[in-house]
């Protein structure tokens, strides 16, 4: 593995590497900046097919929730863990002991949560050894309410833009994936008085969504065809891609998935075709808001307030696309750019 090729590839000055024998605990800490604060973000626990994958995931992650935190104006900087998990029997409470001891080495520079492949249980056995953890104990609770109340700002802010409408009253909203995220998003845009076309793989979570926000159920493979204002992809990544581009009939993208484009290149499509897509990790950063205020004393109240904010993080970003010609996931990288650019005085 070429390592210090990645790094400056990734732009990392460093990366944590742990190995406790006795637990057969592995693990890859990248912390990618700290200009802002300690950073932050979810340990993920998978198996990798070698070390280098592993190694990417942990420093590609990473360098998204620099991005993502930087955007929501948090005063935390990006982090990420990959675990190897094992293929042999493992003793998992002794893994994450042995994880969280090794965070506390780290003195707070980074905080982590859980992500796939971990889960609350895991992070309570982290938090027995080390304080450095978020998203236990610490109230912050679902974090899919607050991620699905900031897609239905970030929407709002792209109807006003686009459509030149100041309420979702009549809106059409096709939604892809009504799971945690898609499902909580249905409340919040049938509150708003739009209506809702739903697809999901499990047809029992569409039929909820028609049960309690009288959404129409289309077929999966038709979610891309449905003539309406907004498409929300909510489920996988890289819904945005060659097939599916040439069949939308919207003029907004916006919604909750991680890495929507399939290559940063649908982003120029979208935008020559003239729909508005709001980049993923600017308007799905609810989630990270929420948990984030466990550092600070959560309120629930609080969190509110401050998911609200994804209006105006969209709106400028789609002030700035239409003022510059310049498609929306750039604008959004340009600007975190711009924010760490007036801080490189802190260390990395
Ligand atoms: P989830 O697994 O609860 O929901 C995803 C839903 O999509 C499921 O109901 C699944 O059946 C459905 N689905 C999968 N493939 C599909 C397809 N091809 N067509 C239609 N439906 C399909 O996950 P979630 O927590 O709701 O997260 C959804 C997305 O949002 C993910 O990309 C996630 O990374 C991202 N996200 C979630 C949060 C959060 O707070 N949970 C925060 C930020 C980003």
């Amino acid at each position: 593995m070429d390592l210090f090729g990645l790094l400056s590839q990734y732009d990392y000055g460093a990366v944590h590497v742990g190995r406790e024998p006795a637990s057969g605990m592995q693990c890859i800490v990248a912390i990618h900046d700290t200009r802002l604060g300690p950073a932050i973000g979810g340990c993920r626990f998978l198996s990798y097919a070698d070390e280098r994958e592993a190694f990417i995931d942990a420093l590609r992650l990473a360098r998204g929730m620099t991005y993502k935190a930087a955007l929501a104006n948090l005063p935390h900087g990006g982090g990420k863990t990959v675990m190897l998990r094992p293929q042999r029997l493992f003793d998992r409470a002794a893994m994450f002991r042995a994880f969280g001891r090794f965070l506390e080495g780290l003195s707070g520079r980074y905080y982590t949560a859980e992500d796939s492949g971990t889960g609350i249980e895991d992070m309570e056995v982290v938090r027995s050894v080390t304080k450095y953890v978020v998203g236990t104990g610490g109230g912050s609770g679902d974090p899919s309410p607050f991620t699905a109340l900031g897609v239905r700002r970030g929407i709002e802010a792209c109807v006003r833009i686009k459509l030149g409408r100041t309420s979702l009253e009549g809106i059409h909203v096709a939604v892809q994936g009504v799971g945690h995220v898609g499902y909580h998003l249905c409340r919040e845009l049938s509150g708003q008085g739009a209506t809702l076309s739903v697809a999901d793989v499990d047809p029992l979570k569409a039929e909820r969504a028609q049960r309690e926000f009288g959404a129409n159920v289309v077929p999966i493979e038709r979610i891309f065809d449905v003539e309406c204002d907004v498409l929300a992809p909510c489920a996988l990544g890289s819904a945005l891609n060659d097939q599916t581009i040439p069949r939308l009939r919207c003029m907004v993208v916006a919604g909750a998935a991680n890495n929507q484009l399939a290559e940063p290149r649908h982003g120029d499509d979208l935008h020559f075709r003239g729909i508005l897509y709001a980049p993923d990790y600017a308007i799905n950063a609810g989630g990270l808001i929420n948990v984030a205020l466990e550092l600070e004393g959560y309120n629930a109240d609080k969190a509110r307030e401050r998911t609200m904010k994804v209006y105006d993080t969209i709106h400028e970003i789609a002030d700035r696309s239409r003022l510059s010609l310049t498609p929306t996931y750039r604008v959004a990288d340009l600007l975190v750019e711009e924010k760490l650019a007036q801080v490189t005085s802190k260390p990395k």
